[in-house]
């Protein structure tokens, strides 16, 4: 999923931007900020484009442009096969969130959204954050997951976290044909704001734990709030388990760790979980069962969609607890036709996709 852009020069935007199906990239520059950012909307046939903003050093302009074009593809399959009124779409700021962040540039980036007049809706990503989205809501409506008390939804870590625990069930289920997690032992690779809190789910579910994190005081909170077992990050591919969950970064499972797992079960919060194509087949040769990864975490987006329409609680856990029939019917799907999970979730989403565009 993460791989197919293929980008030269900067020149070179409109290739990768028609060969991905991509409406629109905007670059923003703004000289007193000294914003550097890029929005790519991928696909509006569900709605206004939504998706994260990620806040990153990127080494060069390629990179940056490459992330934010793979980013907001994945958003309009996540949405769509989360059945949400809204497209994909997904913007970087080029910068080290640690220095570069300011109340002037994070201000001028939501100008930016002003000028296009909700065809992009922000959210918080990696390197952003609930407290950024309250300083963009100063400029701007086009903003989600702002604080409760600036009117937003707040944090959709929990929920991301309650759309994995389902996924989960759905993934035993189909493996094991088991209707409860008791006595399944899940891996899981950071227990930050998903990984906790899926750690509580499958606590209190009776499942057996092992974690790991790089945060030390990460890991303090896990073992004494729910006695897991605690294992050194790089142990953490080997555990011989039913379920590894990467709830850190993207590309966990790559060329390397892929000969260490010992599991059955792929399924987590993390994007981009494989690190290329030929993993999601090697998986399969395995015997590993992957839940797709924008598919599984569709939890957050779940949660910000929702103050588009007003925020009703029931609502997102309805949409939440969905996530098991996609999961199982996915996973169906991939064992019948022999084909790769993801390969399936991006077929069932472009169908989606093909009939709404029908319908309209
Ligand atoms: P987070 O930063 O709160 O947690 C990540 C945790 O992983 C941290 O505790 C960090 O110390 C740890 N970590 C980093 N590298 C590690 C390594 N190599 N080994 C072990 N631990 C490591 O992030 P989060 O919000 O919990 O998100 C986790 C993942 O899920 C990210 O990839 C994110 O993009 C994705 N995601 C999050 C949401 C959401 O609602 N927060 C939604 C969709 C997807």
């Amino acid at each position: 999923m993460t791989t197919s852009i293929q980008i030269q020069k900067m020149g070179e935007v409109l290739t990768p931007m028609i060969k991905d199906g991509h409406e629109r990239i905007i670059f923003a520059h703004e000289p007193v900020s000294g914003l550097r950012s890029i929005i790519a909307i991928h696909d509006r046939t569900m709605g206004p484009a939504l998706g994260g903003l990620r806040f990153f050093p990127y080494s060069d302009e390629q990179s940056a442009l490459k992330d934010v074009m793979n980013l907001a593809k994945a958003m309009t399959y996540k949405s769509a096969l989360a059945d949400l009124s809204v497209g994909g779409g997904k913007s970087v700021i080029i910068g080290n969130p640690q220095i570069d962040k300011t109340e002037a540039l994070l201000r001028s980036f939501g100008k930016v959204l002003n000028d296009l007049n909700g065809a992009y809706i922000v959210a918080e990503d990696a390197g952003t954050s609930q407290k950024d989205m309250d300083v963009i809501r100063r400029s701007t409506r086009f903003v989600t997951g702002a604080s409760t008390s600036s009117g937003g939804a707040g944090d959709p870590s929990p929920v991301t976290a309650m759309g994995i625990f389902e996924g989960m069930k759905a993934c035993v289920k189909h493996v094991f044909d088991r209707d409860d997690l008791s006595g399944i032992k899940v891996a899981i690779q950071g227990v930050g704001n998903v990984g906790f809190p899926l750690a509580k789910h499958l606590h209190q579910a009776g499942a057996k734990l092992v974690v790991s994190d790089k945060n030390q005081d990460h890991i303090k909170t896990a073992v004494k709030e729910l006695g897991v077992q605690a294992v050194a990050p790089e142990d953490i591919f080997g555990i011989d388990c039913d379920i590894f969950s990467p709830c850190a970064m993207g590309g966990a499972i790559n060329e390397n760790t892929i000969q260490k797992l010992k599991c059955k079960i792929i399924a987590g919060a993390a994007n981009n979980q494989l690190a290329s194509e030929e993993i999601a087949e090697k998986l399969v040769t395995k015997g590993i069962v992957y839940a797709p990864d924008f598919v599984i975490n569709a939890g957050g987006i779940i949660h910000v969609a929702q103050e588009l329409e007003g925020y009703e609680w029931k609502k997102v856990e309805v949409r939440v607890q969905r996530i098991y029939n996609t999961i199982l019917q996915i996973l169906e799907r991939s064992q019948s036709q022999k084909l790769p999970p993801s390969k399936i979730a991006v077929a069932m989403a472009k169908d989606r996709l093909a009939a709404k565009r029908l319908k309209d």
